[in-house]
């Protein structure tokens, strides 16, 4: 399996307008920008547990046309874009519906496995539907590193699929783990990590193996922020300098209330999380890792029966 995914942007390239700038980006500076959602649970299903399934396609809608608005140099789903039928074909059907909102935006696509995409279906047909051939790799733009994580692993090391897990069980296995190793030893670049299951907690909501992940990212020196999913009401922490930031779900809280994403703005001296909906804005500076070795509370832990 090849897991360098280095495909050419459709659209743009990194080089920024004007439009898009934040003032303290000037030419040349290393800029970018994307956008993000996650947990979309697109189904034909009844609400239940707060999740507005029907709703979810026209919330994506609105992110990618704010996300066309913002010339986003590339957009992230950051997994469970669909919940589950009754067949692996329908589950199928959900995929081709969602994609084709998703594929309006003209930029560059990235896609997190979530638990629920690989329910059903199996990885490849999750991958093949999408027109991908890898569930983790590695991109670079404009000065900046990207890594997509797979953390749709049992703890026997098993890939989800054919409903063969259970959502609290979750992990990176070794051959990705020396994967990442070593995509984090070939570049100094500063880098961003994208996953769907969280790193920073060790509740049911995260990586069993999130404290062997995270000294991958620390002792690399150049991971500045992970992007994660999974846990619908958010959250945020800093870890040994790592900002860890898990998005607001788009599924949950009826509408006007619903939808949620964001489009973050990377510079040389921080990263702008402009959020929509129920998403919050955040900005971390990056000059001097602030804070860094004082963890702040887990937040948006809960108790949660149904699969998130
Ligand atoms: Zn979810």
């Amino acid at each position: 399996m090849n897991n360098m995914e280095r495909d050419a942007p459709a659209f743009p390239s990194a080089t920024m307008t004007t439009l898009r700038q934040p003032d303290d980006c000037k030419p040349n500076d290393r800029c970018l920008c994307f956008g993000l959602f996650a947990d979309v649970h697109h189904a034909d299903l009844d609400v239940r547990n707060n999740r507005y399934h029907r709703q979810a396609l026209e919330r994506m809608r609105r992110a990618v046309a704010d996300f066309e608005l913002a010339k986003v140099d590339f957009a992230v789903e950051l997994g469970d874009l669909i919940d589950e039928a009754p067949t692996a074909e329908a589950e199928l059907a959900l995929l081709h519906e969602a994609n084709a909102v998703f594929s309006h935006l003209p930029a560059q696509r990235h896609y997190v496995l979530g638990n629920h995409c690989v329910w059903s279906l199996t990885k490849q047909d999750f991958l093949e539907a999408i027109g991908r051939h890898a569930s983790y790799y590695s991109f670079e733009q404009a000065g900046w590193r990207f890594l997509v994580l797979d953390a749709c692993f049992r703890s026997d090391g098993q890939p989800y699929g054919l409903k063969n897990h259970d959502w609290r069980d979750s992990r990176i296995p070794d051959a990705e783990l020396e994967w990442l190793a070593y995509q984090l030893g070939v570049s100094r670049l500063p880098t961003i990590v994208f996953v769907h299951q969280r790193l920073d907690v060790s509740s049911q909501f995260g990586v069993g193996n999130a404290p062997e992940v995270r000294r991958l990212l620390e002792s690399s020196g150049c991971v500045v922020a992970v992007f994660q999913g999974h846990e619908h009401t958010g959250g945020y922490c800093c870890i040994a300098g790592i900002h860890y930031v898990t998005l607001v779900s788009v599924v949950e809280e009826p509408d006007p209330l619903g939808g949620a994403h964001a489009v973050v703005h990377l510079t040389p001296q921080a990263i702008k999380i402009q959020g929509y909906g129920r998403q919050s804005s955040l900005e971390f500076p990056l000059a001097a890792n602030p804070a860094a070795r004082n963890r702040s509370p887990e937040s948006g832990t809960r108790t949660l029966e149904e699969d998130p």
